[in-house]
């Protein structure tokens, strides 16, 4: 499979709102999502994930570094161009309350993207708005209705049916079940996955929830205040995580959070102030056994040998590390 998303070296900063300080968001990300790929962006709050996904659908300008789409670098297109690649990119946010605007129709809100990208024939528009609200298991009568008369998992529906409106390629999904019921989760997920399959979709999530990327996805970055601490096969990472903090995380989501992997509620740092050497070697239980380079030195992200298609950014990435690390105490 080619990439059809890839982030090279992509460098995201803000500068604090009437301040002088500035803060790295998303440091120096190298990370590619396959076409049909789905592809988990996971991290405590402030991590940088948002930003990452904000920053390819255009919505933060980038500091450095690029973000190609289907191979070609969004910087480099033109205006004309850069809204072509806007159609192909899809997104459902977290809060379907606050993502639909309530005083527009079902059909009005099926019908703005169409119209925005130049299908403005009423008759077309209405033929795909039918289909899309087939296709996310709603009724064609719904379609006069407004946001306020459907449940949360209805308006999400809908949501999915807005974002598919111009046969993306990718969908951009940010917490998409976390404002829901759990039962309503299950159900949209399931429509998710069959929508993939049905229709070849790459999914970018954004989640806090393993349980979610260890249904939907296929690959998984856990991000630590702006950098990429681990990539890995899902599987692979369900199976031995291999950064302390992705290990930790998972022994969380687990509820099997013993003292070491406890360390990690510590107190996060502030951005505008992250440790040196390893951001992470605060709140790490296997600092100690860096002898004195957790501190001092920044390790780099690196590749394991193929065919793991991991890499992991730890001082004590030697062998013998990684497969401790599989093996939460
Ligand atoms: Fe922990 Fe050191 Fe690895 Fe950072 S480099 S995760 S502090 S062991």
């Amino acid at each position: 499979m080619s990439a059809l998303v890839e982030f090279v070296d992509l460098v995201v900063r803000f500068r604090e709102r009437g301040g002088a300080r500035e803060l790295t968001a998303v440091d120096g990300v190298t990370l590619a999502l396959e076409r049909g790929g789905a592809l988990a962006l996971v991290g405590e709050s402030g991590s940088g994930k948002t930003t990452l996904a904000r920053a390819l659908l255009g919505l933060v300008p980038i500091t450095g570094g690029s973000i190609r789409f289907g191979g070609r670098e969004l910087g480099a297109l033109t205006a004309a161009e850069r809204r072509a690649v806007s159609r192909r990119i899809g997104v459902v946010f977290q809060d379907p309350f606050a993502s639909l605007d309530p005083r527009m129709s079902v059909a009005e809100l099926l019908a703005e993207p169409l119209a925005i990208h130049g299908i403005s024939d009423v008759r077309e528009q209405r033929a795909r708005s039918f289909a899309l609200l087939e296709a996310v298991g709603l009724s064609t009568h719904d379609i006069v209705r407004h946001p306020h008369e459907f449940s949360g998992g209805q308006r999400q529906r809908i949501a999915i049916a807005r974002a598919l409106a111009l046969e993306p390629e990718l969908l951009v999904l940010d917490e998409p079940t976390s404002a829901l019921d759990v039962s309503v989760q299950a159900q949209i997920l399931n429509l998710l996955a069959s929508l993939r399959e049905r229709l070849g979709l790459a999914y970018l999530f954004i989640t806090h929830d393993l349980g979610l990327v260890h249904q939907m996805c296929d690959s998984i970055a856990v991000l630590y205040f702006g950098r990429l601490v681990e990539t890995n096969r899902v599987a692979s990472f369900f199976r031995e995580p291999l950064h302390p903090y992705a290990r930790a995380l998972l022994a969380l989501a687990r509820r099997e959070a013993d003292a070491r992997e406890r360390i990690v509620a510590a107190e996060a740092p502030s951005p505008f102030a992250l440790p040196t050497g390893c951001s992470f070697h605060p709140r790490c239980p296997r600092r100690a056994e860096g002898g004195g380079r957790c501190e001092g030195e920044r390790p780099p992200l690196l590749e394991l040998a193929l065919p793991s298609r991991a890499s992991v950014a730890c001082h004590l990435r030697a062998p013998t590390a990684v497969s401790d690390a599989g093996n939460p105490r």
